[in-house]
């Protein structure tokens, strides 16, 4: 029996075009970009260039604001330990939400600890963060906001415009973790009104270990210290000689993901209507998480009331299915994201997180649909 892919939130496959476009960077051209005194080194600046074209044309920046990174755990630590080393104002307020990615929460705590005032921006019962309450608690001392475009487990996609709009009235910088939203639903920097945002390439199927942040154009005059110190071969923010295969990936699967997106996205959201509702047919107090008109298309999360997520997984070895998020797995405690919203110990142990992506077929469906309801009466039976 076949395994079927249903974690696409955790990664995705990379695409065969992707490894395609990245096979040469291997072999032929093998150039440091760096090396601008020949031609080995100028055919991959060439090609180094042409991708922070096709990575900024996706989220609508120019080549000049997309720094590579090695993925969104980095680009989320630069962008925020970034800013609070390169602020000149002085500001002390950094706010979140309690469902951000630990990429996001572990440098807010970090900054905490070095006397940051940590204001969280709370999330209603879909995971649904509001700009009304963002007004009450964003003030003139608020360095930086940083709101996810949309949640890793639950899916919810966050208001982040009405959100930057308020922050940007009172002057603080605005970060956007949109890992799980470029490629997915469309993103583009100006319409979200974001001052940095994260993206990495393994989410829009392209390779792991490569990703990048937007940088908008007002930061570019030392307002954003590097992390990682040394050549400063990222326009003085990041610095270390570039990975070329990983990064003409990256572009690649950005050129594959606008040409495909508006497609992909009802296919997508076809596919997991169609099980969740063949699913509630059968399970008719199934609980389905998050902002149900507001969330990724391939996105969805099911709470089993009766059974244990862990044991359903067990039961379904031929699909590839994740409780929580994959970066919890492994320990005992409930999703963090799914008590934040609310959601009791109980039923954060019965939820499993389904993802789908650009490479599931309809036959998926009926095979997923069928394992689970078998695998779900079994285990209420016992
Ligand atoms: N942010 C979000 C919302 C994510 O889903 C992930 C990946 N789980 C990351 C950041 C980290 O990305 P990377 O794997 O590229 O470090």
């Amino acid at each position: 029996m076949r395994l079927i892919y249903l974690d696409n939130h955790a990664t995705t496959p990379c695409d065969p075009r992707v490894l395609e476009a990245m096979l040469p960077y291997f072999t032929e051209v093998f150039g440091n970009p760096s090396s601008a005194l020949h031609r080995h080194g100028r055919r991959a600046a060439e090609a180094l260039e042409r991708a922070r074209g096709h990575v900024g044309n996706l989220i609508g920046a120019e080549p000049g604001e997309v720094i590579f990174t090695s993925g969104a755990t980095e680009s989320n630590n630069l962008a925020i330990l970034g800013a609070a080393r390169g602020d000149q104002t002085g500001r002390k307020r950094i706010l979140t939400t309690p469902i951000e990615h630990k990429a996001v929460l572990e440098p807010f705590r970090q900054l905490e600890g070095q006397g940051y005032e940590l204001v969280w921006l709370p999330v209603d019962s879909r995971g649904r963060a509001d700009a009304e309450t963002a007004r009450r608690l964003i003030n003139d001392d608020t360095l930086l906001v940083s709101v996810q475009a949309a949640n890793n487990e639950i899916g919810t996609i966050q208001p982040v415009a009405e959100i930057a709009e308020v922050a940007h009235r009172h002057g603080a910088i605005v970060h956007c973790d949109a890992t799980q939203a470029v490629g997915k639903i469309p993103f583009d920097v100006g319409g979200w009104g974001v001052d940095l945002a994260s993206l990495s390439a393994h989410k829009l199927y392209g390779p792991k270990g490569v990703g990048a942040l937007y940088v908008s154009r007002r930061f570019r005059k030392g307002s954003l210290r590097p992390l990682v110190l040394g050549g400063g071969q990222e326009a003085g923010v990041r610095s270390g000689t570039h990975n070329m295969p990983g990064i003409v990936g990256l572009g690649e699967a950005c050129v594959i993901a606008g040409e495909a997106l508006a497609g992909e996205q009802a296919r997508v959201s076809g596919m997991r209507d169609a099980l969740e509702e063949r699913l509630r047919s059968v399970i008719p107090n199934l609980q389905i998480n998050g902002d149900l008109g507001n969330r990724l298309p391939g996105n969805s999360s099911l709470s089993f009331t009766e059974v244990e997520a862990d044991a359903l997984i067990l039961n379904l070895p031929d699909l590839a299915l994740s409780m929580g998020s994959a970066c919890n797995s492994g320990t005992i405690e409930p999703s963090y994201v799914l008590t934040a919203i609310g959601m009791s110990r109980e039923s954060a142990n019965s939820t499993v997180r389904v993802g789908w992506g650009r490479f599931n077929t309809t036959g998926d469906i009926e095979l997923a649909s069928t394992q689970i309801i078998e695998a779900y009466l079994r285990l209420t039976s016992l």
